[in-house]
């Protein structure tokens, strides 16, 4: 069994597993190297026909993605569909609501797109930019690495059934959080990986435009009904409908599992969010119907097999969606990927010295994306936790150099490693615990004791540079 994989100087050929986010941003940027790239992927063309459904329709991209987007030269393809969101608009259950402004410059929001149309614009650059051959419907089904073969079948109609096979020279396994990839790399014992079910589950509701075509509630923000052991968020849509997600338990007494007669679900629409259910009018029949979604997180040992097979985005490290970073964090796979292709001589050796650094990253965002479920459903409704955000914002006025909210580190600051921004985080939050013990405002906060333990604990974050 050689382990070697080819060398990567002779720009041999590479087949990628899948034509999502990653698999087709990693397949322009492999093709702009020099190598011969083909992508298989197991859905009907979505630039053809009727779009996917029960996936999320919306998705919040953010600094990270879309720095990859413009280092790969295709963010500007996408960039006429972007709707930025200023911060996170709180939703009382007496209708109230207020802002939470993500970051304090004019740059720092995020930005609502839609999974379909980003998905069509990278396909339209992969295929009729570079070039790039993407056959769909064709489905990995068997991943012999060992014996350097993979098997994919045909699943489109007429020829549905036909098998191929395709020699790993190499393969790289871009086929999502469920990839059939990992779990055979798994099954053969050459990874070993697992899948942290969470026990909360997800149903996507449609909040349309009002009645004169507007948006019913404003645009510019990602709205968030925080109700302890569940929430609603909505992001916009360019039609000006919003796209809404109840996250909640699967089973017990609050939960996916107890609603399912049309009654109960409109007496819980109507007494947990009444402003949003007034918005909704298919909301019962759609939380009725439409299926739970699973969340999880991914965790892998290792991502490679020799030089052979190699697994990349949500298929090595699937994260929870709660900080909006899973796509982002994907696209900056894609990228330092590419910079290992470009550092190396061989894939083996690209493949482990993408896992060692950027393991510990993706390690962090997947520890920060719980975090956040426990903050967005809870933690956003308390005062102390107002005080405290408040408080950030405000060090970082006094000390940009050292402090910067760990919200805003994940989702403005590309230049610092998610791991940095974890650890970091963890010191910060312990300062502004501790800062705001006996204060009620801003102007109970002993800020030469911030500043001391400031400089003591958090070096200048050098590579920073405030807008
Ligand atoms: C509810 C929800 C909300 C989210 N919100 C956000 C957000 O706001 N921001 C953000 O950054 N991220 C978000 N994410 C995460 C984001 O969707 C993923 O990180 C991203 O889609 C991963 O991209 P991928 O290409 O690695 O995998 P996928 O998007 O899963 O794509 C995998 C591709 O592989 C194909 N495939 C699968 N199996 C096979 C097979 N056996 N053979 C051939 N092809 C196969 C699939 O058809 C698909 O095209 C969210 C996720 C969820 C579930």
């Amino acid at each position: 069994m050689t382990r070697a994989g080819g060398r990567l100087a002779e720009r041999g050929p590479v087949t990628i597993v899948g034509a999502g986010p990653t698999g087709a941003l990693l397949a322009i940027l492999l093709k702009r190297r020099g190598f011969e790239v083909i992508v298989y992927d197991s859905r009907p063309d979505p630039r053809i026909g009727p779009g996917e459904s029960g996936r999320s329709i919306n998705l919040a991209l953010a600094d990270r993605g879309i720095h990859a987007l413009q280092s790969a030269g295709v963010f500007e393809s996408i960039a006429g569909e972007l709707l930025a969101m200023r911060g996170r608009m709180i939703h009382q259950r007496d209708g109230t609501r207020s802002l939470q402004p993500y970051g304090q410059r004019p740059s720092e929001v995020i930005y609502s797109i839609s999974r379909e149309r980003l998905n069509r614009a990278l396909l339209n650059v992969a295929t009729d930019e570079c070039g790039i051959e993407v056959r769909f419907q064709h489905r990995l089904e068997r991943l012999d690495a060992a014996g350097g073969t993979a098997y994919l079948r045909d699943v489109g109609e007429p020829r549905a059934g036909g098998y191929l096979s395709v020699a790993l020279q190499p393969l790289l396994a871009a086929d999502g959080a469920g990839s059939v990839a990992r779990r055979e790399l798994a099954a053969a014992g050459l990874i070993a990986a697992r899948e942290d079910a969470l026990e909360h589950g997800y149903k996507e509701l449609t909040i349309p435009a009002g009645a004169h075509g507007d948006f019913v509630m404003e645009p510019d923000a990602l709205h968030v009904w925080p109700r302890g052991d569940f929430m609603l968020i909505a992001l916009p849509n360019t039609d000006r409908s919003f796209t809404a997600t109840i996250f909640m338990p699967k089973r017990g007494e609050v939960s996916f599992d107890a609603l399912r007669a049309p009654a109960a679900i409109e007496r819980f629409l109507r007494a947990q969010f009444p402003d949003a259910c007034g918005w909704m009018p298919n909301g019962v029949a759609e939380f009725r119907d439409r299926p739970t979604g699973f969340l999880g997180t991914v965790y892998a040992e290792r991502w490679n097999h020799g030089g052979r097979a190699a697994l990349i985005g949500d298929a090595a490290h699937a994260i929870v969606p709660f900080h909006g970073q899973g796509m982002n964090c994907c696209f900056e796979d894609c990228i330092e990927f590419d910079a290992c292709v470009a550092h190396e001589a061989t894939w083996e050796a690209a493949f482990e010295r993408f896992f060692a650094q950027r393991k510990p990253n993706t390690d962090a965002i997947a520890a920060m994306a719980l975090e956040n479920y426990h903050e967005m459903r809870e933690r956003v409704a308390e005062p102390a936790f107002h005080l405290q955000q408040a408080l950030a914002l405000e060090l970082e006025r006094r000390h940009p150099q050292r402090f910067i909210p760990r919200y805003s580190m994940v989702m403005f600051h590309h230049e610092i490693p998610y791991r940095v921004a974890y650890e970091r985080g963890a010191i910060q939050t312990r300062l502004l615990a501790d800062l705001t013990v006996r204060a009620a405002t801003l102007a109970d906060i002993d800020y030469a004791r911030a500043a001391f333990d400031i400089e003591r604990e958090l070096p200048p974050i050098r590579a920073y540079a405030p807008a």
